[in-house]
């Protein structure tokens, strides 16, 4: 069967560490009691998912005061863009807060560059792979004014290396319902620089805040399922085609359930959908496995390849990238059609 799960857009460096590796640097930077197990830490770590989602973010917590030197960061970065290439990735944006990591003493350009660093190294000892990374806005508390200095930052710092490493921007951190419109000045700004952006919007938060991330001019939308909270935003989604970070078992760990999740609505109504897997250690899950929760939903391989197109068209890397993508990607379809046709020939002796 044709391998579908090669693209992915949606996925944060901070929940998407090696556990065991997380493990022994948080024993070692002091972030846990010394006395510490294995089995501590894991629970402590996954007990946060039956937490309400205000409490469940400290998790990101824990993981992100273990990324504060720039050794950690690029380590942190080459053994996930590892673990991507052995899945059989092709191409992965890698998000992070630059401005989360600066606890003692980086600057967010330094954060931003240690986690380049660390992406172009993978690239280089997995030449099959190519990595773009994401820097967030962080959305904290109910005004955009507690960090705005720090998110003007990001913006700076991403706008310098754009093209060589950074390919874009997004707003993370917990979607309360507080007033997105309050971010619009970062995100003209952001516009005005050439940096394309996408939004966490319609996750945890109302789904009104998908439109007010595709009035802001969001290229795409992280998450977006709450879309689903009104006719009207989920016509706004269909009729803008605007392509929605799907990611299904991140949804599933908190409060939905496969059956029930939005994705088979969205995909039946014809939103733009793409796969990913945001958070690989907090969800318990990759790609691959995205695809095949699908697969046992019911949805065909011709949907998912579907998918697939859709975030090679979406992706924030340059054209030469995505002519190699869409190359890739159709040499395999004709394969796997070929292997059909034999297949369903009878054999003569
Ligand atoms: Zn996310």
């Amino acid at each position: 069967m044709l391998n579908t799960a090669r693209i992915e857009l949606h996925l944060h460096l901070d929940g998407s560490l090696n556990i065991r590796w997380a493990y022994e640097k948080s024993l070692k930077r002091g972030v846990i009691p010394a006395d510490s197990s294995f089995k501590d830490y894991y629970n402590l770590l996954f007990a946060n998912n039956a937490q309400p989602h205000n409490v469940s973010i400290t998790k990101f917590d824990l993981t992100c005061n273990i990324l504060q030197t720039a050794e950690d960061l690029t380590e942190a970065t080459y053994d996930l863009v590892r673990r991507l290439a052995n899945q059989g990735i092709w191409y992965a944006e890698i998000r992070f807060a630059s401005q989360q990591h600066c606890k003692e003493g980086l600057s967010q350009k330094e954060a931003l560059y240690a986690v380049i660093h660390g992406a172009r190294k993978g690239m280089e000892v997995f030449p099959d792979i190519r990595i773009g990374i994401i820097n967030c806005l962080m959305h904290k508390g109910d005004s955009a004014k507690v960090n705005w200095e720090e998110n003007l930052e990001t913006i700076r710092v991403t706008k310098e290396m754009l093209g060589n490493g950074a390919v874009g921007l997004d707003l993370a951190g917990f979607e309360n319902n507080c007033d997105y419109k309050e971010y619009a000045p970062l995100f003209e700004l952001a516009k005005q620089e050439g940096i394309p952006f996408t939004l966490h919007a319609g996750e945890m938060g109302i789904g009104e805040h998908v439109l007010d991330a595709i009035a802001m001019g969001a290229s795409r939308i992280g998450h977006g399922v709450n879309c689903l909270q009104s006719e009207e935003y989920l016509n706004k989604v269909l009729e803008t085609q605007i392509p929605l970070e799907v990611c299904v078992t991140s949804n599933v760990k908190r409060d939905m359930n496969y059956g029930n999740h939005a994705i088979l609505t969205l995909l039946e109504k014809g939103a733009r959908v793409t796969l990913n897997s945001d958070n690989m250690m907090f969800a318990r899950t990759d790609l691959t496995n995205e695809h095949a929760q699908m697969r046992m939903l019911g949805v065909s391989n011709e949907t998912l390849l579907h998918c697939t197109r859709n975030a090679i068209e979406a992706a924030f890397c340059d054209e030469p990238t995505k002519v190699w993508l869409r190359s890739r990607l159709e040499q395999e379809v004709l394969a796997e059609e070929e292997r059909k046709t034999h297949e369903a020939q009878p054999i003569i002796f």
